[in-house]
């Protein structure tokens, strides 16, 4: 979507091109339309952060989730957030999940949607609607109060850029190490509540399979219990807790030259304790584990793995309305799932709030 904008446009900075940040980029553009000028940083060399889809660069592998993998509407947050979930579905970016799952009660009145092109779409929709321009390899190092602007500085170097507003949606330990002025800018009650997130950390491996083969398993989502039922489930908590099919998943076929793609998730205890592991130490351990689960399953052609370091929100800032307002003027604003809760209503909240919190911006 081109953008005009007006010559006195409000010059807006969205760090973070996750679910949060382009949700926000969005509603601040359907909000001040040509009044605000919108521009997207994040450091990654894609977009989606943690609801991104890993392409891989051999393309005969499938494209795989290796974070967020469906979508949970509660009844209440289906009622709350209709509006995104009708503007999604009518645009074929979700649909109803339509497979096997197994090994999880479903939450009662609840409905599951899978991305057919993978959650990275999901973001993608969002960011093209803003006409935000995105900037990828954008990595913000510092902040500093510049009058009535703010002045940020990337790691990669260059001079600072200036921007009226600043809406940061990057989790919590890195909004810490921002350097520059914000520690100036945060009260004590807010640093205490920041350092108060926490995050659970897991390793997220996929592992490819030639085209045609069968993966001998007849779910297309599968939970594995919390803990080992060898022990009588008090032992050791389980390695691998989550296994999923693509493109069954997807309710997709199989595109021609591409062999499925079994997405595999670790326990968040295992994942702590091997936070400080190198990915490619754990993949053993973790294949290891899967191949006790699944005996049968064939041997991969290729096997990525991705440490999440941070994953879900364990712990939210307490008591913040979905956002937290560092300064007035010129606005900093923090949002993103630390504010709320780690899904897509989670984000969804947290992208409401910040934009009813920079209301008045323009
Ligand atoms: C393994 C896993 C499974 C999950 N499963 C589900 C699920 O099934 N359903 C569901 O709804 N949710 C799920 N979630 C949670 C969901 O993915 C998150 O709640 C949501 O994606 C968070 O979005 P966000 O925009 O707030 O943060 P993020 O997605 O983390 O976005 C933040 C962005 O900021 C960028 N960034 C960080 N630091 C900087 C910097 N200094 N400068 C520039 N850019 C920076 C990052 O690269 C990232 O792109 C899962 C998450 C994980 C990890």
């Amino acid at each position: 979507m081109a953008t005009s904008r007006a010559p006195d446009a409000c010059r807006v900075l969205v760090v973070g091109a996750g679910l949060t940040g382009s949700l926000c980029a969005c509603l601040l553009r359907r909000t001040f339309r040509d009044k605000v000028d919108l521009v997207v940083w994040d450091k990654a060399r894609g977009t989606g952060g943690r609801m991104s889809t890993y392409r891989p660069p051999d393309p005969s592998y499938q494209p795989v989730d290796l974070g967020a993998q469906y979508v949970t509407a509660t009844r209440e947050y289906a009622r709350a957030h209709h509006s995104f979930y009708s503007e999604l579905l009518a645009a074929g970016v979700l649909r109803p999940l339509d497979c096997a799952v197994e090994g999880l009660r479903a939450k009662e009145g609840a409905v599951d949607y899978v991305a057919p092109l993978g959650m990275g779409a999901v973001v993608k929709h969002f960011l093209k609607q803003s006409g935000a321009r995105v900037f990828l390899e954008h990595h913000l190092s510092g902040v500093y109060r510049r009058g009535a602007s703010w002045e940020v500085r990337r790691k990669e170097g260059g001079d600072g850029q200036s921007f009226d507003a600043l809406l940061l949606t990057i989790p919590v330990p890195q909004i810490l190490q921002l350097q520059g002025d914000l520690k100036d800018v945060l009260s004590d009650r807010q640093k205490q509540l920041l350092q108060g997130v926490s995050y659970s950390s897991r390793f997220a491996l996929a592992l490819f399979f030639a085209p045609g083969t069968d993966l001998g398993v007849p779910w297309a989502v599968r939970y594995f219990n919390n803990y080992n039922e060898d022990d009588g489930g008090g032992g050791e908590p389980r390695i691998v807790c989550y296994a999923a099919v693509e493109p069954r998943k997807r309710a997709a076929e199989e595109e021609a030259g591409r062999g499925p793609a079994l997405v595999v998730h670790t326990g968040a205890p295992f994942g702590l304790r091997h936070l400080e592991s190198d990915a490619e130490a754990v993949r053993p351990v973790v294949l290891r584990e899967l191949r006790r689960l699944l005996p049968d399953l064939p041997e991969p052609v290729a096997v990525k793995c991705h440490k999440w370091r941070y994953s879900q929100v364990a712990s939210a800032a307490d008591g913040c309305p979905g956002h937290m307002v560092l300064s007035d003027r010129p606005p900093l604003v923090l949002a993103g799932d630390a504010f709320t809760h780690s899904n897509f209503d989670g984000c969804v909240a947290s992208a409401l709030s910040a934009l009813a919190a920079l209301g008045n911006l323009v």
